[in-house]
């Protein structure tokens, strides 16, 4: 049943071509992109590239210091999308307030608070409530050295961004466990918290080749994986594994032509909330129902882990991957559920979408590297995944129903804040 000519080794080579940070709208991502349009001219693909502009947020100068009983700057992160302080900064007695209970948060206002937790939605309001004027959040551990020593910071979601005006905004920068444990020792308390940043516009780009189909060339089964990084890290298995598994999926069906039509996209930005898949499907609109079902493939291609296929789709969808599977003989389990991923933008435009994952090590960090890919794994998920696209570029009639569950839909309007 398996195909020889899918190869591990061949994924491995593409992997590593690309052991650099590709975070969207970087020149480093535009590399990315050539290469990948490379990769394809060599087996006779043309290609597309199809830019959109995006914003985001760039930090300008991320500052703490604890001024009171002693002065010391310590390293810190800037969160992005909670505005910014005076240039100087603010200045405030400072208060640790663990996890953010209610009883210590009962005495923080006008204080700059430190919390133990990465900053979201739950937090910042909790802090907005408790009149805190700045915050401060640990990551890290004690025993974190090198690169790990470096501190962490998020952002405020934007929907509770837009939610705010100006004046409401408090800001707040990361900083490493062992900093954090330095400042309650010695009894700071009182400290100045700096934080400018700017949103900025930058182009990212998806690249999207097509192979038509010999006999239901108007069907069309598309076929995705994201190839930026989150700027921790070069993204092996976060996500050029899955890039490299679409793209040899890409050339066998070069040779071996499908009934369906059968489309590939590389998204890029998707670390930036799914930008690429969001610009395909507004690109496309008109085109959309002639999209039959969305493979998309998200964290893969280390050895010690298992598949897992995310189902947005109709139930059935899980029994039928599960057969399809079962004829490889490659392990797999199903989740029926709205998935993270650019498959999500698919099936809030109604279109079944399923997202292959693999569990394992390192996402978002420096340990994210080609290294820690095995071409054992890769060729096995193509393998398998290349059988569920042949299957269903060759069926007679697409064997589930072509919408989207009421609860799911739901899930989605609600995940896109639609
Ligand atoms: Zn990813």
């Amino acid at each position: 049943m398996n195909k020889r000519n899918i190869s591990g080794q061949r994924q491995m080579d593409f992997v590593s071509k690309f052991n650099f940070i590709r975070e969207a709208g970087t020149d480093a991502e535009k590399k990315a992109a050539a290469l990948i349009r490379e990769e394809l001219s060599s087996f006779g693909m043309d290609s597309r590239l199809e830019e959109f502009p995006f914003y985001t947020w760039e930090i300008r100068k991320a500052v703490f210091a604890v001024t009171e009983p002693y002065y010391k700057e310590y390293q810190a992160e800037g969160y992005i999308r909670c505005g910014n302080t005076p240039e100087e900064g603010i200045e405030a007695d400072f208060v640790y307030a663990e996890n953010g209970d209610e009883i210590s948060l009962s005495h923080v206002k006008g204080k700059i608070v430190m919390v133990n937790e990465i900053v979201r939605k739950d937090m910042y309001l909790k802090l907005l409530k408790a009149g805190a004027v700045g915050f401060v959040s640990i990551t890290g551990t004690p025993v974190d050295e090198g690169e790990d020593r470096m501190p962490k910071a998020a952002g405020i979601p934007q929907k509770l961004f837009d939610s705010l005006n100006e004046r409401e905004l408090i800001q707040g920068v990361g900083i490493h466990y062992l900093d954090a444990l330095e400042i309650v020792t010695k009894g700071a308390s009182r400290a100045r918290l700096t934080l400018l940043q700017e949103e900025v516009s930058r182009t990212s780009g998806n690249i999207v080749a097509r192979i038509p189909g010999t006999e239901r060339a108007e069907e069309i089964l598309t076929l995705t994986a994201h190839y930026d990084s989150v700027p921790q890290g070069p993204g092996a298995y976060d996500n050029m594994a899955g890039a490299a598994i679409i793209m040899e999926i890409c050339r066998y069906f070069k040779e071996h032509q499908p009934r369906r039509t059968l489309e590939f996209i590389w998204f890029g930005a998707e670390e930036k909330g799914l930008l690429g898949s969001r610009d395909y499907i507004k690109v496309h609109e008109s085109e959309l129902d002639a999209h039959r079902f969305n493979m998309n493939v998200d964290l893969a291609g280390q050895l010690v882990g298992g598949n897992v296929i995310g189902v947005t789709g109709d139930s059935s969808i899980c029994s039928m991957l599960t057969y399809l599977a079962r004829e490889t003989g490659i392990g797999m389990t199903t989740k029926n559920q709205i998935w993270g991923s650019d498959s999500n933008t698919f099936a809030w435009k109604g279109i079944p979408a399923m997202t292959l994952n693999r569990d394992g090590f390192g996402m978002h960090t420096h340990y994210d590297t080609v290294e820690l890919l095995s071409a054992w794994s890769l060729e096995r998920s193509a393998q398998l995944l290349c059988h569920i696209a042949e299957s269903l570029a060759a069926i007679d009639s697409m064997p589930f129903p072509q919408e989207i569950p009421e609860e799911f839909k739901k899930q989605l309007d609600e995940y896109f804040g639609a």
